[in-house]
């Protein structure tokens, strides 16, 4: 009785996509660039056409079924590839594709180069999808797909974030340090971590130390104390400008991570990656992210007040054809004004100004006639989207706007969010439904949509 309770409450929590979760171990040797790792995933939502992906340096020992039987796979043999990973897709007896069933095992070891810090020993080219061992630490975001990611290919969307239970364990480190996305770092060479919410298993592993704050922690930066407090402080300036906007308190602790990079730099150079609650760079050098009053420079406030914005419009919001109009271009129209609340206007306008100029030549499917998630490609989700919020703000004013990005918050507890939810938002924040139906069909369901929010954001903001 108790465990049907528990799976309901289960299926309540997650309702949509993060049904799945994964389980398992992961043994690293840090000298020799090593993982072995074991991993089952639960939950999965039935489909017939999908990839299991796995990054292309890892060997699959097996595939089990959830009584612990092997299963045939396809991938091994002339498979192909997927970005950083090989598809894998199990087969019945017969040898025929099997729909994915909603648990399974697999097995697997990889082996990768060791760039060495501070000895040249450089690659051609670095990037997200990189995992890199640096003989000091290694890094092994998302993109890298060192765990198991699903691919669902009718959808063309990737599962790759997951309430998870993993045991790490480290070996040939000394001073060892984890961290596992969504969790705080440990100095351990073994540990038990959990996420009861999705995340992606991003892992920063190796020698080094972190500094903790109530906001959050700041891993592998070696700074005076100075810069840390200020650092810190703008954090929760970004925090608090947001909280404000939206009313609800800022609850994630944020996790900021400075790393080496695996290719030959030009000095002072600096390239970022984020995975929300984590955001990562490259020889993060504090004097360049601050002015001489210990401000954020302009491009920092923007970069940041979108990460922090996913405190709010979170991966919870990754559900239906829109999700990524929720997810992204909401963080990114908050970023508009916490940037504005910096008071970086000439900043902003000119961020404005170039997103216009940036999506002129390229072609977009109005909101209302989107019928795949995969649609809002990335100029739509982080320009033309947010663009069209900001003209939302611009015709309603920011109060109301901040209505309505509450009432969707409130919705999405719920509900995946549909542009019906988003109607009934803009009404109940006090806009007239005639003066909402003029916005809507301009800069929503035209044809000309795009047009009509480049020529708003140029009459308001000047010609580029
Ligand atoms: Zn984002």
């Amino acid at each position: 009785m108790k465990k049907i309770i528990f799976s309901n409450l289960f299926i309540l929590s997650f309702p949509f996509l993060f049904a799945q979760t994964i389980k398992g171990t992961v043994e690293i040797n840090m000298k020799d660039g090593l993982f072995n790792c074991n991993f089952e995933l639960h939950n999965i939502p039935q489909n017939k056409n999908y990839k299991i992906l796995l990054n292309k340096g890892m060997n699959i020992k097996y595939f089990k079924d959830s009584n612990g039987n092997l299963v045939d796979f396809e991938g091994h043999y002339d498979g192909k590839t997927k970005g950083e990973a090989i598809e894998y897709t199990l087969l019945d007896k017969d040898g025929k594709t099997l729909t994915i069933p909603t648990s399974f095992q697999v097995d697997y070891r990889g082996a990768f180069p060791i760039y060495f810090d501070n000895t040249e020993d450089y690659g051609p080219f670095d990037y997200k999808g990189i995992i890199a061992f640096n003989g000091k630490t290694l890094r092994a975001a998302d993109q890298s797909k060192w765990y198991p990611t699903l691919y669902d290919v009718e959808n063309d969307k990737l599962i790759d974030k997951y309430p998870y239970e993993v045991t790490i364990k480290v070996t040939n480190s000394e001073n060892n340090s984890i961290f596992i996305n969504g969790n705080v770092p440990q100095k351990t060479l073994s540990e038990h971590f959990i996420s009861t919410k999705p995340s992606s298993l991003f892992i920063f592993i190796g020698n080094y130390d972190f500094i903790s704050q109530p906001a959050g922690y700041i891993i592998n930066l070696d700074t005076d104390n100075k810069s840390v407090a200020r650092i810190f402080k703008n954090i929760e300036a970004v925090k608090e400008k947001l909280a404000n906007n939206l009313n609800l308190k800022f609850t994630d602790k944020i996790y900021i991570i400075n790393h080496k990079a695996v290719n030959r730099r030009r000095p002072g150079s600096s390239w970022a990656f984020n995975d929300y609650p984590a955001i990562a760079f490259t020889d993060l050098n504090p004097a360049k992210m601050l002015d001489d009053k210990g401000q954020f420079e302009p491009w920092y406030s923007k970069f940041l007040g979108h990460e922090l914005a996913h405190n709010y419009f979170g991966t919870h919001m990754l559900s239906g054809k829109l999700s990524w109009f929720w997810l992204e271009s909401f963080a990114e129209y908050l970023s508009f004004n916490v940037t504005e609340d910096f008071g970086f206007n000439a900043f902003l306008k000119e961020s404005l100004l170039s997103g216009a100029k940036n999506v002129e030549s390229q072609n977009f499917i109005p909101l209302s006639e989107i019928t795949e998630m995969s649609q809002i490609n990335e100029s739509y989700r982080y320009i033309l989207a947010p663009l069209m919020l900001k003209c939302f703000e611009d015709t309603f004013g920011r109060e109301k706007t901040n209505r309505v990005l509450q009432s969707l918050l409130e919705y999405a507890k719920k509900n995946t969010l549909t542009l019906e939810l988003f109607d009934e938002a803009a009404i109940a924040s006090g806009i007239e439904a005639v003066d909402y139906q003029k916005f809507k069909q301009t800069y929503i369901t035209s044809k000309d949509f795009k047009q009509n929010i480049i020529a708003q954001i140029r009459k308001v903001y000047g010609q580029s």
